[in-house]
This record gives C-alpha cells, sequence and structure tokens, in this order.
C-alpha cells in the first residue's frame, strides 16, 4: 500500500484520464500503484495500454510493492503554462521498478539538488478527488 495525502487541495488543474489511464489513477486514490503485465509473455509495461507491446495479448493490472529506483531525471527550472508555472524548480524523473516497468513522475519532499541516479524512492499519491490521485515519488523512508 502506499500513503494517500488528501490534506493537500488538488491544484494542478481538470484531471479526466481516459478508459485505460483511469484504472491507473483510480487504484492510486484506494493506496495502490499498478502497472500492466501481459498473461502470455509477463511483459510489464507502463504507461498502460489496450494491449501488450511485446506480444499482443490482452495485459493484466498487477499491484506493485512502491518501490523504485531513479533510472534519470531532469530538473524542471522553469515552466511558462498554467498551473504549473509556480511550481518549479522540480524534479520529474524516470523510476524503475522492481516489478519491471519504468515510470514517470515527480520526485518530491527533498532538495531538487539531491536527487541523484539509483535512488531508492517510493511512491505516494496526491488525492485529485473523490476516485483519482496521482502517484509521486519520494525518497523512500527506510
Ligand atoms: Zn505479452
Amino acid at each position: 500500500m502506499i500513503d494517500v495525502i488528501a490534506d493537500q487541495p488538488w491544484n494542478r488543474g481538470p484531471m479526466d484520464p481516459g478508459p485505460i489511464d483511469r484504472e491507473y489513477f483510480e487504484a492510486a486514490a484506494q493506496g495502490r500503484l499498478i502497472i500492466q503485465k501481459c498473461t502470455n509473455c509477463g511483459n510489464t509495461q507502463f504507461p498502460p495500454k489496450t494491449l501488450c507491446v511485446s506480444c499482443g495479448q490482452t495485459p493484466e493490472w498487477i499491484e506493485t510493492s512502491g518501490k523504485g529506483q531513479v533510472h534519470t531525471f531532469t530538473i524542471v527550472r522553469r515552466h511558462g503554462i498554467e498551473p504549473f508555472s509556480g511550481l518549479p524548480p522540480f524534479v520529474l524523473a524516470m523510476i524503475d521498478l522492481p516489478e519491471g516497468a519504468r515510470l514517470m513522475g515527480n520526485v518530491t519532499d527533498i532538495d531538487v539538488e539531491d536527487v541523484h541516479v539509483g535512488q531508492n524512492v517510493e511512491a505516494y499519491a496526491w488525492r485529485i478527488n473523490e476516485t483519482l490521485a496521482l502517484p509521486l515519488w519520494r525518497p523512500a523512508q527506510n
């Protein structure tokens, strides 16, 4: 299970994910970080798609541990588009999961200069509304 932060009002604009992405955000609101895994070939993938990108069969959702490692990242120091213009500096990272997929997300709760490749991070979720939450990453607690 991952923490769901509900005491911080959502301020990143409207979120209306499509039918495939929606499950990911709904699971996050329930404290679960999920990715797709193919029942035929075992491929894990993110972002979610209708078919397995490796063999074309139908993938299923699996729950992950919520643990990850920074594969690479960039520090966003300027952003000209609302509602993001007040956010910089922030870190946008690619996170490798032990379950196999690589996710993009923000690394928070740390000085942007202290983020590094190989860093152990854990997922948490920021509540958007009653049904949706956005997974984010922070340094692993232990
Ligand atoms: Zn497959």
